[in-house]
């Protein structure tokens, strides 16, 4: 065992299944690990690093909000959130931003805004579905279904609900006038880049036309330019109410945002809720650089890359049809639903220095940085190529 691996087992809560690189640094798609070798990067930090590592204007702003100030709390007014909530809305339409630190956080805060707009309404029951991630914090965790999140950790939060994805009958069975608000991501990342059918998002929107409840959207993970539109959930013409987002947003600072629409702007009076770090500067002022380089080309990046990947992607499956049971997923953010544990391609893959990652057991995740050229498109290509022909000689599948 390596120097780093047998300290971090010394020392760390032994929570994670970690990769065996020791990084050294990184930049764009690529990793350097301590031994001078080379990665490609198809991971990104878990969809985080939008602008891929080391991004010139990512550092240029974190240098300059650092040497200007890095935290003051906020009993203070600070440009950096300010101009950054004034793009969100000018871009998205909604019009409160409230800054969080992580995902989990903008899960929570929107739970308790929901509450607090529901009571006294008659509304009570928040629902989600299965498959979803939301986070680990409690709030979160009472939205979600999978035991290894959640056993011996209990109680969770009342009146919420958790209702098989995709499954109409199931919504109409449990949605009602006490329904106060439906938590979903319209691609699933942490449940395989799994996406709500057509017919159940109308179903879901006949739903709320019909008992006024909250929609939420967790754009945790498929926002912020994921798949190629700002938002996932615009691949499905839907217009939630609340909007939940991080990992991208902050280019590789701690910055989550929940977005709400113009009713919802008073539901919060002062000391309601609050954080210390949330909104800190640095990370406002990187969330503004990935905000400009989204819409300054690197989404549409997103989408003609990901595109030409996903067409390529097809053509493998044609070659291993036995491997490859579907292609998933919208922009940069694609899955290969495998009929094998996926940690074996991610292995393999690895051996031949492509980062990558496995989602719910047998979907490979494939979450680049936005701004990955065709080139290194290619090379993934490439390897994953290598690593499937490599596989079928070693696996067994009937
Ligand atoms: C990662 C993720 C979260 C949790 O975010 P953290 O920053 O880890 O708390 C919530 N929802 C989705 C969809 C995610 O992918």
């Amino acid at each position: 065992m390596s120097d780093l691996i047998n300290r971090e087992h010394q020392v760390l809560f032994q929570t994670y299944k970690r990769l065996p690189i020791e990084i050294d640094h990184a930049s764009g798609a690529k990793i350097w690990d301590r031994n001078g070798n080379e990665y490609l990067d198809f991971l990104a930090g878990i969809a985080v690093n939008a602008l891929g590592h080391s991004h010139p204007k990512i550092i240029e702003a974190a240098q300059k909000q650092i040497s200007q100030y890095m935290h003051v709390s906020n009993y203070f007014y600070q440009e950096p959130q300010i101009l950054l909530a004034e793009k969100l809305t000018q871009l998205t339409g909604y019009t409160r931003v409230f800054f969080t630190n992580s995902g989990t956080e903008a899960t929570d805060g929107a739970i308790k805004l929901v509450r607090k707009y529901s009571f006294g309404r008659g509304k009570k029951t928040i629902v989600a579905f299965s498959g979803g991630f939301h986070g680990r914090t409690y709030g979160a965790l009472s939205i979600m279904d999978k035991p290894k999140y959640k056993e011996n950790m209990g109680p969770f939060l009342p009146d919420t609900l958790v209702l098989k994805f995709n499954d109409i009958k199931e919504l109409e069975r449990n949605i009602n006038d006490e329904t106060a608000a439906v938590f979903l991501e319209f691609i699933q990342g942490e449940g395989g880049i799994v996406s709500p059918t057509q017919q159940f998002v109308d179903k879901l929107e006949e739903l709320r036309n019909k008992y006024n409840f909250l929609l939420v959207a967790d754009e945790i993970q498929c926002g912020a330019g994921r798949t190629g539109k700002f938002f996932g959930f615009e691949h499905f013409g839907v217009s939630p109410d609340i909007v939940t987002m991080a990992k991208g947003i902050g280019g590789g600072l701690p910055l989550g945002a929940i977005l709400a629409k113009d009713f919802l702007a008073d539901v919060w009076d002062r000391g309601n809720h609050g954080t210390t770090y949330g909104g800190n500067a640095v990370a406002c002022a990187t969330g503004l650089v990935v905000v400009e380089e989204l819409f300054n080309g690197v989404m549409d990046n997103a989408l003609n890359i990901g595109e030409y990947l996903k067409n390529k992607l097809f053509q493998l499956q044609e070659h291993f049809p036995n491997m490859i049971v579907e292609v998933r997923g919208h922009g940069l953010m694609l899955g290969l639903l495998l009929s094998f544990d996926a940690q074996l391609l991610v292995d393999e893959l690895l051996k031949n220095m492509v980062i990558s990652n496995a989602a719910s057991g047998n979907v490979l995740r494939i979450v680049p940085p936005l701004t990955i050229t065709k080139d290194e498109a290619e090379l993934f290509l490439t390897k994953l190529h290598l690593s499937l022909v490599n596989l079928e000689n070693k696996i067994n599948l009937q």
